[in-house]
């Protein structure tokens, strides 16, 4: 099972819930690496909390499986769908 994006780009534009992330917060909840085309100016060096599969080796792995946590994952997403889509 892998974790599938569809760069609906919600996650980047609510970062204000995120302390990790709060040097990126442009102000209004949006990261300051997103760029119009919802994609990430810095993808290939994001910070951890930003990657999907190093979050899970880092601190998921050996606490619930994998297939478990990407489904965690994408309920996020849908959450935020829910709330956010237009
Ligand atoms: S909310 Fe989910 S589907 Fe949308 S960009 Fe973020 S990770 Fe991808
Ligand atoms: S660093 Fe990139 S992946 Fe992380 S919130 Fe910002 S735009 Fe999204």
């Amino acid at each position: 099972m892998t974790f599938e994006c569809d760069r609906c780009g919600l996650c980047c534009q609510h970062i204000d819930i995120i302390p990790q992330l709060k040097a990126f917060d442009s102000g209004n909840g949006r990261c300051i690496h997103l760029l119009s085309s919802n994609l990430c100016d810095i993808y290939p060096d994001r910070p951890e909390v930003c990657n999907v599969e190093a979050m899970y080796k880092l601190y998921y792995k050996g606490t619930i499986s994998e297939e478990e946590y990407i489904k965690k994952n994408k309920q996020g997403c849908i959450q935020l769908k829910n709330k956010y889509a237009k």
